[in-house]
């Protein structure tokens, strides 16, 4: 299966701003990679492009070493002839045709075999688990064995790489849970290169190999998942991944040997980075911590009250008041805090960001202790 390409591509529609600008992307061969971003971001202009559905005003494209477009060689292989599948929102099948109709048909558009489609359309119901419904109408069908047959419809002819534009939004929470581990479950077993059109962080997080997070069609990060979430470039990618989302504290450091003294309102902290970094004398930052990294405690630490406590069984969110500051953390396991109630908290680890407040990127990662 191939590996994309995208370079410098850009898209500008007539007197818009650009929808997409200067993406330069590599999907390596069986990866499963997310686009994401907040609506208008481009990401669906992205994808339509990789599909040969939509014409980038600059830049070139290529699957494995075949261009497929070049604005300036004036390369354009139409979308039939670029062997992907595409399955969208509204999936749409043929009402009047049974499931096995449904699948056969595109086949004998292209003039496949009339034995070679039928052990075809046997063996992809199989994979998606829809051969007992194969003689049913999609009105006979639920929400989510639709869908499956959508995506067996787009999966019968083999395609090299499959892009996916929100499949799941029209589900319902569960079902959309159960056909996330679907869609990981077919990736794996096809080995095709899989794009995926999402604005939900947390399925590009479950789903994804790779990420590429954009904002106003710039890209802002390119990275597994957990590295987006764990080590982001900027404080929009901190912001966009997590939720509850991270906390971010404004904050004015003093360099303090190969530390940072940070203070946040009359709270006094010290910042340690993983690497070295040549802090300036004084200098405003920007401190990202995630709410998995503020610790109750039971003694030392800070003092703060909380203002709300909301427990999903599994763990609490709670909102912490503390002078000059509020967060948001989370506590694991079954526990309720009272509204109002006074706890301690802690700061654990080496997972806190610091940013640069003017540019908003991202420093360094390090330590956080309250400072003495
Ligand atoms: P959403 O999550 O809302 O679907 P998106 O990230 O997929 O958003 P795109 O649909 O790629 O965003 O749109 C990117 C930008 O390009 C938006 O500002 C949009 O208004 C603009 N745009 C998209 N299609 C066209 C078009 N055919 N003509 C003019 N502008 C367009």
């Amino acid at each position: 299966m191939p590996r994309i390409k995208l370079d410098h591509i850009t898209k500008q529609f007539a007197k818009g701003s650009r929808a997409v600008d200067q993406l330069d992307l590599i999907i390596e061969d069986g990866d499963f990679v997310s686009l994401l971003g907040p609506s208008g971001c481009g990401k669906t202009t992205t994808l339509r492009m990789i599909a040969g559905l939509e014409t980038p005003t600059e830049g070139d494209i290529y699957f494995d070493d075949q261009c497929v477009y070049s604005t300036e060689r004036g390369i354009n292989v139409s979308p039939d002839k670029r062997e992907v599948g595409f399955l969208f929102q509204n999936y749409a099948l043929w009402p009047h045709m049974t499931v096995r109709r449904n699948i056969a048909f595109g086949l004998e558009n292209m003039k496949w075999e009339k034995s070679k489609i039928e052990s075809r359309v046997k063996e992809i119901c199989e994979t998606m688990r829809i051969s007992e419904y194969i003689d049913r109408y999609p009105a006979e069908l639920s929400g989510g064995q639709q869908q499956r047959v959508a995506i067996a419809r787009t999966l019968a002819p083999n395609p090299r790489i499959l892009l996916m534009d929100e499949p799941l939004s029209n589900l319902d929470a569960k079902l959309r849970n159960d056909m996330r581990a679907e869609l990981k479950r077919l990736h794996m077993t096809t080995g095709a290169t899989f794009v995926y059109v999402t604005h939900d962080q947390s399925e590009a997080m479950t789903l994804s190999s790779k990420v590429c997070l954009m904002k106003q069609g710039l890209l802002q990060q390119y990275s597994p998942p957990l590295e987006l979430y764990g080590r982001p470039n900027n404080i929009f990618c901190a912001d966009f991944m997590g939720n509850p989302s991270m906390n971010f504290l404004d904050c004015t450091g003093t360099a303090e040997g190969s530390a940072l003294s940070l203070a946040a309102g009359p709270l006094r902290l010290k910042f340690t980075p993983n690497a070295p970094v040549s802090f300036e004398e004084k200098k405003d930052y920007v401190l990202g911590i995630r709410p998995e990294f503020v610790k109750i405690v039971d003694n030392g630490g800070i003092e703060g009250r909380v203002v709300s406590s909301l427990p999903t069984g599994m763990d609490t969110v709670l909102s912490l008041d503390a002078p000059g500051i509020r967060l948001s953390a989370v506590a694991f396991g079954s526990i309720d805090y009272a509204m109002d109630s006074v706890i301690r908290f802690n700061f654990e680890g080496d997972r806190y960001v610091l940013f640069d407040k003017e540019t908003g990127e991202r420093i360094e990662l390090g330590r956080l202790d309250i400072h003495e």
